[in-house]
């Protein structure tokens, strides 16, 4: 099994190939992709994204993962509406683009990204990929 700094390495570089693409999108940082209630889908982590994200989480001084009641993202902070670990956000949260933002890119164009970050996950002794609150409660308690 990779350890966690080789681990967190390989998922900042499937983020960093990701963001060197030429992509016609724009993020607008609505948030609204944020509000899991409203959409009906939560970003699904493997565990190097989920890793990264808990690590990131740490760093802002927190312990705990809010649960929010409002059905958003427990990262979606309630009074600015900014996301509290924007720079190591995960996966879905840098492809899935609402509407207004162009939508969401297509899984043929990035799927050598989520084939790093699944094969990464295995490595990892993970069995796939798990809803975001659930996959950083178990990344927090793992570190
Ligand atoms: S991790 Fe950040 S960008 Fe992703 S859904 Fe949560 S608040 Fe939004």
């Amino acid at each position: 099994m990779k350890n966690s700094p080789a681990a967190l390495f390989s998922v900042r570089d499937v983020y960093h190939d990701l963001a060197l693409r030429p992509v016609e999108r724009s993020c607008l940082r609505r948030t609204e992709c944020c509000q899991f209630k409203l959409t009906g889908r939560t970003p699904q982590l493997t565990r190097g994204e989920s890793l990264l994200a808990a690590q990131a989480f740490r760093a802002t001084g927190r312990k705990n993962l809010p649960e929010p009641t409002d059905g958003s993202c427990p990262f979606l902070q309630s009074q600015t509406q900014k996301c509290l670990i924007y720079e190591s956000r995960p996966f879905g949260c840098r492809t899935h683009y609402c509407q207004a933002a162009g939508g969401p890119l297509e899984r043929k164009e990035i799927l050598h990204l989520i084939r790093q970050l699944e094969h990464l996950d295995a490595e990892l002794g993970g069995d796939g990929p798990h809803a975001l609150p659930q996959a950083v409660t178990w990344a927090l308690s793992e570190r």
